[in-house]
């Protein structure tokens, strides 16, 4: 029977560095597509507003622009997956960011006899995410938004960790490459045909 495929929940990946543009990207999609959003980011920033021993660790963790723990992250977003099975399709912004969150994440998905359906990969230059990231820090509360050293590790760390699922994804035949500079609605309109 193949009632389960085309009733299985599908799963985007909105992927590029910190500042690329796939909180934006993401929340557009999510509105046109009837998908839910879930940013890690968001999540671990809720779990410190929480005030809780986890919430502190993860506090010291962001706000030096390093990453959270690989198995406490994958846990969080399985768990969310798990709990909302039914669901139409979901776009995560922000994971996975390493390989080991990667593998973690796709060992569960088999398990649940679920994939991911395209990874966007949003591609924007370095000096241009800097401005994008200082310009948001601006406006928000984020003090990993406002600190240019703590930006210049988080790019550090998307080089050296997150940039090697580009080749990871393309390997499983699910990465889409888009150029992610140009305003909002153009970037929108060159995502939105692979979906
Ligand atoms: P973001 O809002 O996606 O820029 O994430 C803000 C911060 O949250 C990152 O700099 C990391 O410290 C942490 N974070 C978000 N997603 C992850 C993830 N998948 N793995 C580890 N840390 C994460």
């Amino acid at each position: 029977m193949q009632i389960q495929n085309y009733l299985r929940m599908k799963i985007y990946i909105l992927f590029g560095a910190p500042g690329a543009g796939k909180g934006t990207q993401a929340a557009m999609l999510a509105q046109k597509y009837k998908l839910l959003h879930w940013s890690t980011g968001d999540m671990l920033r809720a779990e410190v507003k929480s005030g809780s021993p986890l919430g502190k660790e993860i506090d010291s963790l962001i706000s030096v622009g390093k990453l959270v723990n690989d198995q406490l992250i994958s846990q969080m977003v399985i768990q969310k997956i798990i709990e909302h099975k039914a669901v139409e399709g979901i776009i995560l912004d922000g994971f996975p960011r390493t390989l080991a969150q990667a593998q973690i994440l796709h060992q569960a998905l088999e398990k649940e006899h679920l994939k991911i359906e395209k990874v966007i990969n949003l591609e924007v230059n370095h000096e241009e995410v800097i401005q994008r990231i200082l310009l948001r820090g601006s406006t928000s509360n984020r003090a990993d938004d406002q600190d240019e050293s703590t930006i210049r590790q988080r790019l550090q760390v998307y080089e050296t960790q997150t940039k090697p699922l580009i080749d990871y994804y393309q390997h499983q035949k699910t990465l889409i490459n888009i150029e992610g500079m140009g305003s909002i609605e153009d970037i929108f309109n060159r995502i939105t045909p692979h979906f």
